[in-house]
């Protein structure tokens, strides 16, 4: 009998999954259920992109297109991160792949060779350990808990930099923690990348539009523009104009970066079709207002998660401050039990959860930090109050 490569035993199946699937489960079987589980925008892109799906299928080539991206993408993504603060970028730092997940794992075939270390926080993003582990690299994470505000520091960074990692993975604002790092911060942190020559730094900051309270997006470049030269910034139009499923993701950096990836993307992919450039190139250089008003819902909707996480006994909540996560830490429940049952930690907290209330929140565990879970709350604002209420009589029924 064959067997599978190594390589498929590294990688495991998303926890995230795991309890969407058990939420759907339960509410098929008629259970009341409020999922905070998965990170997806909870809104459709504008009209005018669908208007322009539509004009780019009426006249569809059918054909392959470019491995770095079409021009008209090119160019609005270069408009797009212009405004956002890159100068100076041409369509030669530019290159796209499918999704900013595939993105992200072609970087990772790009820049990492078998057994060479990569870095990262955690809280992490679920994928960026099994990336790692499928392309053989080995891992670095550096712990930053709640009572860092989930935030990295640059001692932190120095001492994981001076082990001389090929690669630094950042995520701001962040998945799953919602917090996002002030210029000063990121000028700090730029401060450390520059004693450390030796280190690509990829930035995955897809949800750079989700920014609250005025703290405005920043970028390692922007402090040390000679930070150019390594630093690879990963964008996407899933979670900005509510397109995950469109699957256009897209990166700015140095040039042999972006021609390394459209290199793989000739081996890989090939090209993105014609009618999803369209409609990304319309998303990214048409009217942004649906981005705004929702970045703008979001903040609110942290306010009321926030206030409510911030108000049960025992449970600490750094304040999020984009995206539209909150990872408060749970651990006082540990050891405790709800109607007998007991629990240890936050996989059994959350099926608990699941069980008694019909919650569905991901564990801390599938991000790096069993003391905590995710709450993703772009559900409607009817189910947030009743969701939230649920999680405090949880905690109240706790002995
Ligand atoms: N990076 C982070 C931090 C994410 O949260 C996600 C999706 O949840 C991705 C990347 C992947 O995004 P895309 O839909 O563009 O593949």
């Amino acid at each position: 009998m064959p067997q599978l490569a190594q390589r498929v035993g590294r990688a495991k199946p998303s926890a995230i999954m795991v309890i969407a699937e058990k939420a759907r489960q339960l509410k098929a079987a008629g259970r009341d259920i409020i999922s905070f589980s998965i990170g997806v925008p909870n809104f459709l892109p504008g009209e005018h992109v669908y208007a322009a799906a539509r004009e780019a299928l009426s006249h569809d080539s059918g054909q392959y297109g470019s491995n770095r991206g079409a021009d008209a993408l090119l160019d609005a993504f270069l408009k797009h991160i212009e405004a956002l603060g890159f100068d100076g970028y041409t369509r030669m730092n530019l290159s796209i792949g499918i999704g900013a997940k595939q993105v992200l794992y072609n970087l990772a075939e790009a820049l990492l060779d078998e057994g060479d270390e990569i870095c990262f926080a955690a809280p992490y993003w679920t994928s960026y350990r099994d990336i790692a582990d499928i392309v053989g690299a080995k891992i670095n994470v550096m712990h930053c808990g709640a009572e860092q505000n989930y935030k990295l520091t640059p001692a932190q960074l120095d001492a994981a930099l001076a082990r001389k990692p090929k690669v630094f993975l950042f995520n701001n604002p962040s998945n799953p923690t919602g917090m996002v790092y002030t210029g000063e911060e990121i000028a700090a942190l730029a401060e450390v990348l520059v004693k450390h020559p030796d280190t690509w730094v990829i930035t995955d900051d897809i949800y750079n539009s989700m920014v609250f309270d005025g703290l405005g997006y920043h970028n390692f470049v922007f402090a040390k523009p000679e930070l150019r030269e390594r630093v690879i910034f990963v964008d996407s139009v899933s979670k900005t104009y509510g397109m995950p499923g469109w699957r256009v993701g897209l990166i700015a950096g140095p040039e042999s970066v972006a021609k390394a990836i459209t290199t793989l993307n000739s081996n890989h992919i090939t090209s993105l079709p014609e009618v999803i450039t369209a409609a990304a190139v319309a998303a990214l250089s048409g009217p942004q207002d649906i981005p705004k008003a929702k970045c703008a819902e979001f903040a609110g909707k942290r306010d009321t998660v926030f206030a409510a996480l911030s108000a049960i006994p025992g449970v600490v909540c750094p304040r999020p401050q984009g995206a539209f996560y909150a990872f408060p830490d749970i651990s006082v429940a540990f050891g405790k039990s709800h109607n007998g049952i007991k629990i240890g930690n936050d996989v059994e907290f959350c099926a608990a959860l699941l069980e008694a209330k019909g919650v569905a929140c991901v564990p801390g565990s599938a991000f790096g930090e069993p003391r905590a879970l995710r709450i993703s709350y772009t559900c409607p604002t009817a189910q947030l109050e009743p969701g939230l209420a649920r999680i405090a009589e949880f905690f109240a029924e706790l002995s």
